[in-house]
């Protein structure tokens, strides 16, 4: 790279640090101090960009306080396996296209807006909670509020729990949808009991979280649930300027054989318009087109608002951010900036540089944290609660372990992502990783433990906090 940008040679560059004692290959990463030594050796005049310089072209406009109006909640539906996420989403588009737009073919686009009463909701369209953890990952949270789907004849089941954890670690407030209401064996108060075991409390056992009993199949309680969402969005005071450039989050991207790199995002403030230049995460692209979730072209798309956006140059991901720029130039800058950032990302990984147990804790040190987040995966519930109760047990009055999840089952790509975004580590005991979730730990560099012998697992842990308490490291 340092080679390519001189306009030297990559070989003349290896040979350069050959003669000063150095082994060196292309790829291999070098510090920018290094890096402006050979530059300058090799004659050319190193100016120093910061990152500042390159991104803070973006995102210097800011939220004026005299333009903050309301803006519509944006909801994720999340829940167990089949008890009804998908036919919830169905059935609340299908009560508002059939009132509203008459015989308008409603677009798949991940993502849709309903209107109840002249209260816009947003809801993202891709069930369950794995979306919701990509996106937290990547640092960019789109959810105001998770609806959890209990299908009153099933109750709670493990990735009910999984969802609360979900939920909860966001800082995302909850409505439970107590879902097949019709079905004879449905036993709506048995949900609400369970759920209380999980510190759900809804309002009818003391609590403040709203929960609305619905048929997703025969479409009742709909419109309860609707109004149960807007009650909690004016508890939560929503707000964005629209008077601004456009920021927000890409709800998910592909390639297109016909209109190229297509990206659904939401606007998460601003207002974005045909012709905005923008840059997502690594990509860029001057707005060609806006298409809403009817599968119409729109001039406009404010806050809350989810449209396709076409005309960009790549594909982004899910869950990366997007701002505007006021020249083409300036975005392709930010883009290609980005892109090196993720290669040298990839290569250093690549070298090894692995989050270990005991890294972690000295990482948790230096910001002063004294609590161990864990998430903790066993063969049998019995074990993971003897577990839990032997790690709580280590706690002093300065570091405690924080069980973040647990549960019974192998490791998956949910507990992965769960720990990226709480900085948990994962333990298993007598239990494995799928490889889906070995493949993501990889990726985000994180470790899983395993023990069969609960001793030696509470013992590492104790040792991992006793480190977190040493002045030094
Ligand atoms: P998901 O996996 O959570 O997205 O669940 P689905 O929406 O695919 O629903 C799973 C199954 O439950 C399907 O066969 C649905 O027809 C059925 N189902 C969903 N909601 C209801 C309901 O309110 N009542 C009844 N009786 N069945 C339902």
């Amino acid at each position: 790279d340092l080679a390519q940008r001189m306009s030297e040679r990559a070989v003349d560059v290896v040979k350069y640090f050959m003669k000063q004692g150095q082994m060196m290959k292309p790829g291999d990463l070098i510090d920018a101090d290094t890096a402006e030594l050979v530059a300058t050796d090799f004659g050319h005049t190193v100016k120093r960009v910061a990152e500042s310089d390159i991104e803070g072209a973006m995102f210097k406009v800011e939220d004026k306080p005299e333009n903050m109006e309301p803006r519509p909640p944006v909801v994720t539906i999340m829940g167990h396996v089949d008890h009804g996420k998908t036919s919830l989403l169905d059935a609340i588009r299908h009560a508002k296209v059939a009132a509203g737009e008459a015989g308008g073919i409603t677009q798949h686009i991940g993502a849709y807006q309903v209107d109840k009463d002249g209260h816009l909701i947003t809801f993202l369209d891709t069930p369950g909670h794995e979306a919701f953890t990509a996106m937290r990952a990547r640092g960019a949270q789109a959810t105001d509020i998770a609806v959890l789907v209990v299908a009153a004849d099933d109750s709670v089941m493990p990735q009910t729990i999984e969802s609360i954890n979900h939920a909860k670690a966001a800082g995302v407030p909850i409505i439970v949808a107590i879902n097949k209401i019709d079905k004879p064996s449905a036993n709506a108060q048995k949900v609400r009991t369970e759920l209380l075991r999980h510190e759900v409390f809804v309002e009818s056992m003391g609590g403040e979280v709203l929960d609305v009993e619905v048929s997703a199949t025969k479409g009742t309680g709909i419109d309860k649930l609707l109004e149960a969402i807007i009650l909690q969005a004016e508890v939560l005071d929503l707000k964005a300027d629209p008077d601004r450039t456009a920021e927000g989050v890409v709800i998910e991207a592909r390639l297109d054989k016909g209109r190229g790199p297509v990206a659904t995002v939401l606007v998460q403030t601003g207002t974005l318009i045909p012709g905005d230049i923008i840059v997502v995460g690594n990509e860029w692209g001057r707005v060609r087109a806006l298409i809403d979730d009817q599968g119409d072209s729109v001039e406009t798309a404010g806050p809350s608002m989810p449209v396709e956006v076409l005309g960009l140059q790549g594909v982004p991901r899910a869950g990366d951010t997007f701002g505007t720029t006021e020249t083409e130039a300036k975005a392709r800058e930010i883009s290609e900036y980005r892109q090196r950032l993720a290669r040298e990302k990839a290569v250093a990984k690549h070298a090894g540089q692995r989050g270990s147990l005991e890294q972690m804790m000295s990482q948790l040190q230096t910001v002063g944290v004294k609590e161990f987040p864990l998430i903790i995966k066993g063969d049998v519930q019995g074990s993971v609660e003897a577990i839990a109760i032997a790690l709580e047990k280590l706690g002093t009055d300065e570091v405690r372990a924080r069980i973040v999840h647990s549960g019974a089952g192998a490791i998956t790509e949910s507990d992965i992502s769960l720990a990226e975004t709480s900085g948990a580590a994962i333990i298993g005991f007598n239990v494995r990783a799928n490889p889906q979730a070995r493949q993501a730990a990889e990726q985000a560099g994180i470790e899983i433990r395993y023990y069969n012998v609960i001793y030696n697992l509470v013992d590492d842990v104790k040792q991992a906090m006793s480190g977190l308490l040493s002045p030094e490291r």
